[in-house]
This record gives C-alpha cells, sequence and structure tokens, in this order.
C-alpha cells in the first residue's frame, strides 16, 4: 500500500497525525503534513483512517 499528500491543499488540520503518527507528521515551518520517508503504511495499519479523515480529502491512498 502507498500513500501521498497533495501537500498543496493540506490545511495542517492533523488530523491524519492523530490517527497514524508512524507514517504522517506535521511540518511546523509549513503547517503541512508530510509522509514520514520509509514509513510502512501496511504495518502501520491506520493509512486508510487517515485518509478517510482527512476533511480537504487530501491524502491519496493507492493499494
Ligand atoms: S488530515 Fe489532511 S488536511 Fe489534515 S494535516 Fe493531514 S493531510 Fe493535512
Amino acid at each position: 500500500m502507498k500513500v501521498s499528500i497533495d501537500q498543496e491543499a493540506c490545511i495542517g488540520c492533523g488530523a491524519c497525525v492523530a490517527l497514524c503518527d508512524a507514517v504522517f507528521r506535521l511540518i511546523d515551518e509549513l503547517g503541512k503534513a508530510e509522509v514520514i520517508p520509509g514509513a510502512d503504511c501496511d504495518a502501520a495499519g491506520c493509512c486508510k483512517e487517515a485518509a478517510e479523515s482527512c476533511p480537504v480529502g487530501v491524502i491519496i491512498v493507492e493499494e
């Protein structure tokens, strides 16, 4: 499973980080989230929930 964020459109709400901090983190200077390099969505098991919780729908999960 692959995950990415359309960072331009991220509003930095932190929902993805709250639900799935093994995969997502906030970049404080930008006020945006990013996928932690090397993070493993399958092992973390929370990428889909994070994507569903994103209020602006910018988390893309590919099987
Ligand atoms: S849930 Fe969506 S809008 Fe909120 S920080 Fe994560 S990617 Fe950005």
